[in-house]
């Protein structure tokens, strides 16, 4: 017997009319069911390191099982506050300014609801990370999206033209997520002159901030005191520490901002899990983990492009993120969605139509392929990519 037990049920409507099952799930589905290399969704797919998994062990059977504070426990919020003024010189309060979460995600679903108002609009840059449209939508609001330049850098001009009385944030993500682009310095000034100029709020996905390369370095919004002062930080451990399976974050924003983030935190999770905080906090007293994180992926992304530069993808500039777009032009006509799924049934590797974090339909020819992998992995993609 089925679920409605042959009664009808009723007809709910939908609140998200747009959205079916994220592409990354459909991709990942579909490279598990053809046996494809998958370098679609972005996931590591080597372990954790042991030491994190021993002190989250180690948490659990000292008992550190019940519920946790609703911000967070108080020797993770510290140590996220002193690894933020270490690397970015802003000291948050640990007490009121910090608080983890169930992910990135979560907090930024949490953000937007605790700022988003029936009405407002939020300003996006696209191609935009999948999770934020539909966030502002369930809060009422209206995503107004920018795109972002061919080579997807910020068109601050048009950001401003895009600002009306209703604007009420604007929501950026660096390392991108998919170009793989990052912003400097002078986008951040601009980005503040925006904010200060038109009272705007800032929710800052920064989930991707270990992994810069060529010796940049990570232009968090809480560097500038004036932009922390109307900003959501957001970041996540799953990126950090090679656990995205684990859907652990935080958000850090000065104290009455996170007083109504925490109003919203609480009714939808009310607290993230207590033995993987715990655990976390310990781990975190060694800096060693993220401070080699961008070595770590920068050999990687190197070993990738490597392999590509000798195929007929033609590779576009990888800044920051563990992720690389190429374009297909001088190999297929296909249209994007197509194409990713001919590589991922025909080819045997998955990837992400660059289409997927647009929402009018559009075609660069460009895919997306993650490669947090190992060697073992990357190479085996690279001996099937070039074939083609
Ligand atoms: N923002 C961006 C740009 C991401 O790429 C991701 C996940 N890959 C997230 C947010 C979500 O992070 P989490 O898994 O911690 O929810
Ligand atoms: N953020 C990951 C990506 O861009 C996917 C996360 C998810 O599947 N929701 O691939």
């Amino acid at each position: 017997m089925n679920a409605a037990h042959g009664l009808a049920a009723p007809s709910i409507g939908t609140r998200l009319p747009k959205v079916g099952t994220t592409i990354f799930t459909v991709m990942s589905a579909l490279a598990a069911e053809r046996g494809a290399v998958n370098l679609g969704q972005g996931f590591p797919d080597f372990d954790c390191d042991p030491r994190l998994v021993d002190a989250v062990a180690g948490a659990m059977r000292a008992g550190r099982n019940q519920y946790p504070p609703m911000a967070g426990v108080a020797p993770l919020r510290q140590r996220i506050a002193e690894k933020i003024a270490a690397l970015y010189g802003m000291r948050y309060d640990q007490d009121a300014e910090i608080t983890v979460t169930a992910g990135a995600t979560q907090a930024i679903f949490t953000a937007v609801l605790a700022v988003v108002r029936p009405g407002d609009e939020v300003i996006v840059l696209e191609p935009v990370y999948d999770s934020y449209i539909p966030s502002i939508e369930l809060a009422g609001g209206t995503a107004v999206a920018v795109p972002m330049d061919a080579g997807f850098r910020v068109p601050w001009a048009a950001v401003r033209a895009a600002v009306t009385p209703r604007t009420r944030a604007i929501m950026v993500n660096s390392p991108h997520n998919p170009s793989g682009t990052i912003l400097r310095e002078a986008d951040l000034r601009e980005l503040e002159a925006i904010a200060l100029e038109h009272d705007l709020l800032v929710i800052s996905d920064e989930v991707y901030e270990h992994m810069v390369y060529d010796g940049e370095a990570h232009q968090s919004v809480s560097r500038r005191p004036a932009l922390a002062a109307r900003s959501f930080v957001v970041s996540s451990f799953g990126k950090t520490f090679h656990a995205t399976g684990w859907k652990i974050g935080y958000c850090a924003a000065p104290a009455p901002l996170m007083a109504e983030f925490r109003k919203v935190h609480q009714f939808n999770v009310f607290t993230a899990n207590a033995p993987m905080q715990y655990g976390i906090a310990e781990y975190m007293e060694d800096p060693a983990p993220w401070r080699g994180l961008p070595a770590f992926y920068q050999r990687k992304r190197d070993l990738f492009r490597g392999g590509l530069a000798a195929t007929r993808f033609r590779l576009l500039p990888c800044e920051g993120t563990f992720f690389q777009l190429v374009d297909y032009s001088a190999i297929s006509d296909l249209d994007e969605a197509g194409f990713a799924r001919w590589l991922t049934t025909e080819i045997g590797v998955a990837a992400i139509p660059l289409s997927a974090f647009y929402e009018q339909p559009v075609q660069n020819r460009v895919v997306r392929f993650c490669f947090a992998k190992t060697e073992q992995t990357l190479e085996q993609a690279l001996e099937r990519l070039s074939r083609l």
